[in-house]
């Protein structure tokens, strides 16, 4: 089914039992932001933080992203922020093919009805399903065009937090939403 808005979306998400991240979920995890937010923040899936409060990025990497956001000048409520897969995976295990894929539906819709000027996929496996497998040491920073959609390629905060030698890189990724998000 299409959706109309952003909150029917959500709507669903809360409730979803599409895949078995449903039974050991708090909360699941809708993005957060309006659907004339033209700017899409695409992560992995929730951690432990978003599990407990049920809100994207909420947690230490969520920090790092939002306050890189707005040093590159960009408010944060100009933003759509989201993940792949909206329900927390156990341990934060990566989320299985079979899971990220039951999940898909309501990426493409929040994508659809937003309609953006960029989607900014924030590591291996949010691009991986959008675009295919990369080596991100080589692609990062690389704007694609993909079904009349333009999608900037990054690292995820995560690994940023891990490597704090990688902020400096992760600056420069996001500078270029301004071009292609032709500000
Ligand atoms: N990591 C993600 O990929 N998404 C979140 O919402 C939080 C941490
Ligand atoms: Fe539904 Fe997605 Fe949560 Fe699975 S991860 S239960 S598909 S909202």
């Amino acid at each position: 089914m299409n959706y109309k808005s952003l909150e029917d979306i959500a709507k669903d998400v809360k409730k979803c039992k599409k895949c078995d991240l449903y039974k050991t979920r708090n909360n699941s995890v809708p993005g957060i932001g309006k659907d004339k937010n033209k700017i899409i923040f695409v992560g992995e899936a929730p951690g432990a933080e978003e599990d407990e409060k049920g809100i994207p990025f909420c947690g230490r990497g969520g920090r790092l992203l939002r306050n890189t956001i707005k040093k590159i000048g960009i408010k944060e409520d100009e933003v759509y922020i989201t993940n792949l897969v909206k329900c927390r995976p156990p341990n934060n295990r990566k989320p299985t093919k079979n899971e990220i894929n039951s999940c898909n539906k309501y990426l493409k819709e929040e994508i659809r009805i937003i309609n953006p000027n960029i989607t900014v996929l924030l590591g291996k496996t949010a691009i991986k399903k959008q675009y295919e497998d990369v080596k991100l040491k080589e692609k990062h920073g690389k704007i694609i065009d993909k079904e009349e959609s333009k999608y900037l390629l990054t690292y995820h905060p995560a690994a940023i937090l891990r490597n704090q030698t990688k902020i400096e890189t992760f600056i420069d990724d996001l500078k270029k939403i301004k071009s292609g998000n032709n500000l």
